[in-house]
């Protein structure tokens, strides 16, 4: 029987933002995985599933990849060894729940959701209104809840916030957030 996904290639690697001795890469899919993702959901453990952003973040001994509709990416990647290795783990988890989709009741709920004082503690804290909220508390509690997205706040694009900028989209991330690439 042919495979739903073929391996695909390593399209980006670069160093990873939270740790530099570690890798971050990108693979391009050249299909849309999005549906295997709830039926993933339900027999990957520890798994996040983020149902509005189309997205399953999975971690490994530290190794975050998160399966988007057309594309799979990792952080805190060792090497390209290691990228090669957890990528195809991720093809073969991919095509065996593709071939059991009948036998697996999908799940579509996230069992993971960040606290917003946690998300609070990295933003800028100025209140400046900039992002439309009358706080940073209140915009922080919109990002909790995925009614708002890090790129609304401006402030944290400067260079001033840079580091907290990068913690904040690794948590975001962490957690099955969708982040944009360009944090
Ligand atoms: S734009 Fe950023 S710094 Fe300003 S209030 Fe909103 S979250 Fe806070």
């Amino acid at each position: 029987m042919n495979n739903f996904l073929d391996m695909p290639a390593l399209d980006t690697v670069q160093p990873c933002i939270a740790d530099p001795t570690r890798i971050r890469f990108i693979s391009l899919l050249d299909m849309d995985i999005s549906p295997v993702l709830p039926y993933l959901n339900a027999v990957v453990k520890g798994a996040i599933y983020n149902r509005h952003g189309h997205t399953l973040t999975v971690r490994r001994e530290g190794r975050i990849v998160t399966l988007h509709p057309n594309k799979i990416a990792g952080a805190k990647i060792r090497d390209r060894d290691d990228a090669m290795s957890i990528l195809s783990e991720m093809v073969d988890l991919i095509n065996d729940c593709h071939e059991r989709m009948d036998e697996i009741e999908p799940d579509y709920e996230r069992r993971a959701s960040l606290g917003v004082l946690d998300i609070y503690k990295l933003l800028p804290g100025t209140n400046c209104r900039r992002c439309g909220e009358a706080t940073c508390l209140a915009f922080a509690a919109k990002l909790a809840k995925e009614a708002a997205g890090i790129a609304q706040c401006p402030v944290i694009y400067t260079a001033d916030f840079q580091e907290k900028r990068k913690l904040l989209s690794l948590m975001l991330t962490d957690a099955g957030y969708s982040v944009p690439e360009f944090t």
